[in-house]
């Protein structure tokens, strides 16, 4: 819960089960009859992406087993810009024979998603670099963890596939040291964090899972072997990192800031918008200033009743802070957080189909649970989603249960997700945010947009549903309701502005904290953290914003030029029918 707007999770999750019972790589999965020549365009362009996604794959055997397909379980791939690059340039080239003029709508938008990768990978190899500035880019943890955690085959048979890929971990370390040259200090300070994560993930519960195995005395010595000069190989590592700090700390460090000109290219390539950086940040900016407007008015409204015997105070924000403290006292007891939440979503499911919003599937409910121990601890709140191929399985909303929390955490915890924001983060997370999203998307017979779906747009989506149920009337327009819904949004906009300021502008610390904690109303621990955050990523921060902003504008752009016929539940589901596509290619589709 403490930060449900970090929503890696979500396309992961998609495409984890995406695969799970994908059909193999070059099966036919719809056998196309050409009729005439746009099909047989299409139909030669489908091959064209069956082939790509098998290679994109293989070139990222890592990337597979997160997205569930574990052909290549035994490889650990050693990061290698010469290699990609020539992948790159091989596909591109292939991508040339499909021009895009004979092509179907949806597969415009699947060839634009694949040029836009395949130039990605070419920018980041060859100017982002960061191989070679952010050592935790070197992080063998993630395939082990799923080897040693995903029952997809037997205990023994991904036992092997560990012992062949330990065998490869001191190749890759030695690759590591002779890339990274000039680090920054935060993410050298990171890797040497999540180093120190890989080395217990390797210690015991990897050495329980041998004990446990019936594998022959031969495997299982070689795998002994192969796991202690691993662990090696990560502690060596993590000495070389440790060895540079002094002089990263002298100042030797490369800046986490990336500076203007990356910024401009990461974020095209991440975002995939028609605005620039510097128009996008400008527009959180006056939709800050929005914001603060009208959270004064609310507050002026909602003073008398809560603080009935004191004078209202002389500035907007001391009156805004003071009024979102006082409704923070509002909130359940931390024992029935999770039944908070299951209790929530049938009622937000009937509000959605009782105000014609949106229809939701009745044969995919969405289950609340308490998130499974190996899961607890990273986003608070998740969804795992069924992919297309596995229509039966259920839908997951993980809810870390906040028991056995230290009481401190807990009541910060509660304060943040009281009454009002509580309502806001299920909207978000659920219903009609990513949950329902994901349903649409599953229904998009599209891999390629599955697979290289796009971040903005889906939390876009998930930013915009609360802003459209409240319109709705969801929460009676109640000031109290708006208030703190406005303190959620304000958060989403400062992310932009943070992150745009950091990176291309030179905000410090003290400036950082100032935005966070007196503009945007944020408890010491959610400041804290997200200036780490904005330290450690570049961009992923104004996707959320960026996404809503677009997907908010093609709305109302579409009710301008359809009058009277506009119909919301009709731009909703159009909306959602093309997969987690960029929503430019969206917005060309439904205005074409
Ligand atoms: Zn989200
Ligand atoms: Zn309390």
């Amino acid at each position: 819960m403490k930060k449900p707007e970090m929503r890696h999770s979500v396309a992961a999750a998609l495409i984890a089960s995406l695969f799970a019972a994908a059909p193999p790589a070059n099966a036919d999965v719809a056998p196309v009859v050409p009729t005439n020549p746009v099909s047989r365009a299409d139909a030669s362009f489908d091959t064209f992406k069956q082939g790509f996604i098998d290679a994109l794959l293989t070139q990222n055997p890592e990337w597979a087993l997160q997205v569930g397909q574990y052909r290549d379980a035994q490889r650990l791939a050693i990061p290698d810009p010469a290699a990609d690059l020539a992948f790159a340039q091989k596909w591109l080239g292939q991508l040339a024979r499909h021009p895009v003029g004979q092509l179907s709508e949806s597969n415009r938008v699947d060839r634009a998603l694949i040029e836009n990768q395949l130039r990605s990978i070419q920018w980041y190899r060859s100017q982002f670099r960061n191989l070679e500035w952010d050592p935790s880019e070197w992080n063998i943890g993630e395939g082990f963890s799923i080897l040693l955690t995903r029952d997809y085959a037997p205990r023994d048979a991904r036992l092997l596939a560990i012992s062949a890929r330990l065998a490869q971990v001191p190749a890759y370390y030695t690759a590591a040291r002779h890339t990274v040259r000039r680090p920054t200090l935060e993410h050298t300070r990171l890797a040497i964090q999540q180093s120190q994560g890989v080395l217990d993930l390797l210690g015991a519960p990897l050495e329980s899972a041998i004990n446990d195995s019936t594998l022959d005395e031969a495997h299982l010595a070689e795998l002994r072997t192969r796991a202690s000069l691993a662990r090696q190989a990560v502690r060596e590592w993590i000495a070389h990192l440790d060895a540079m700090l002094p002089r990263l700390t002298r100042g030797e460090a490369r800046s986490f800031r990336i500076g203007p000109a990356l910024y401009a290219r990461k974020f095209a390539y991440d975002i995939q918008t028609d605005l620039t950086p510097t128009q996008l940040y400008r527009a959180a900016q006056a939709e800050k200033e929005r914001l603060h407007t009208k959270m004064d008015a609310l507050a002026a409204t909602l003073w008398p009743k809560y603080f009935p015997d004191t004078p209202l105070p002389a500035t907007r924000l001391e009156r805004i802070s003071q009024l979102i403290g006082k409704l923070s006292e509002r909130h359940v007891a931390a024992a029935e957080f999770v039944d908070e939440v299951k209790r929530q979503i049938p009622q937000l499911e009937a509000w959605v189909r009782d105000h014609d919003l949106l229809t939701l599937d009745p044969d995919k409910p969405l289950q609340v649970r308490e998130t499974p121990l190996h899961k607890r601890g990273v986003a608070g709140a998740s969804i795992d989603a069924p992919g297309p191929f596995d229509p039966a399985a259920t839908t997951w909303y993980n809810v870390d249960p906040l028991d056995n929390e230290p009481a401190a955490e807990q009541e910060s915890t509660l304060r943040e997700y009281n009454h009002w924001m509580l309502q806001i983060l299920n909207i978000h997370e659920a219903v009609p945010g990513h949950y329902a999203q994901l349903v649409y998307a599953n229904r998009s017979p599209s891999l390629v947009k599955s697979l290289l779906g796009n971040g903005a747009m889906i939390e876009g989506w998930a930013v915009y549903a609360e802003r459209m149920m409240l319109e709705s009337g969801w929460g009676n327009h109640e000031p109290e309701m708006e208030l703190i819904y406005a303190k959620w949004a304000l958060r989403v906009v400062c992310n932009t502005i943070l992150d745009y300021s950091v990176h291309t502008l030179g905000m410090t610390e003290a400036q950082a904290m100032r935005l966070l904690r007196d503009e945007a109303f944020q408890q010491e621990a959610e400041a804290q953290e997200k200036w780490r955050r904005v330290q450690l990523t570049q961009v992923q921060l104004t996707s959320y914003y960026s996404g809503f902003a677009s997907i908010y504008a093609l709305r109302e752009d579409l009710r301008r030029r359809e009058g009277e016929a506009f119909n919301l539940k009709a731009f909703h589901e159009r909306f959602l029918s093309f997969g987690s596509a960029p929503v430019k290619y969206i917005r060309q589709m439904m205005l074409h």
